[in-house]
């Protein structure tokens, strides 16, 4: 990771503080910590959502933001149900702002998807009306399961069908316009 974090400073300016992003000479990467109070350090980063997104737009050079919370993976590890609901709660959250932020532009694309299922929990029973859900658990590592991909806004046709996870990054980069700088693998 640090050796990744020094190569980047060699194209970017680096900074960890969203307020330093308005300000800071592009190209930019900024890297952000997790909300204070989270239950990941790989938490989204934002203690109020919608403020986390203006200093991106706000630098008119357009923006590539990637969020990741990583505790629907550690939860599931433990086949903790709760740990699991908690986090998805907070990634809702964040999607909710990210896509009123989109949809309020029409210039922004948002692709959600999982880098792998962890110990396939999985709804055996359940009722709507009463609010229960018996759930069961597969294992508790990480499957080979495909997993779901949801993409949004202008572009988004190009995420359709069954996608080896390399093509995500690499069609990301043909809309921005230019090219993925290696080789699939
Ligand atoms: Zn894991």
């Amino acid at each position: 990771m640090r050796d990744a974090e020094s190569a980047a400073s060699a194209r970017f300016t680096v900074v960890r503080d969203a307020a330093a992003v308005a300000t800071a000479p592009a190209p930019l990467l900024a890297l952000l910590p997790a909300r204070p109070g989270s239950r990941s350090a790989h938490g989204p980063p934002w203690r109020s959502p919608p403020a986390a997104l203006l200093p991106f737009s706000a630098t008119g050079a357009g923006f590539l933001l990637v969020v990741e919370h990583e505790e629907t993976d550690e939860a599931a590890h433990d086949n903790d149900v709760d740990g699991v609901v908690a986090a998805m709660l907070e990634l809702d959250e964040a999607l909710r702002v990210i896509l009123e932020y989109a949809a309020g532009r029409g210039d922004t694309l948002v692709v959600v998807v999982a880098d792998h299922d962890t110990a396939g929990m999985a709804v055996a029973h359940g009722d709507f009306d009463d609010g229960i859900a018996e759930l069961r658990w597969l294992d508790d590592g990480h499957l080979a399961t495909w997993v779901p991909l949801f993409a949004f806004g202008p572009g988004a046709p190009r995420f359709a069908g069954v996608l080896d996870n390399t093509e995500i990054g690499r069609r990301l980069a043909e809309l921005r316009g230019s090219r993925a700088s290696h080789p699939a693998s």
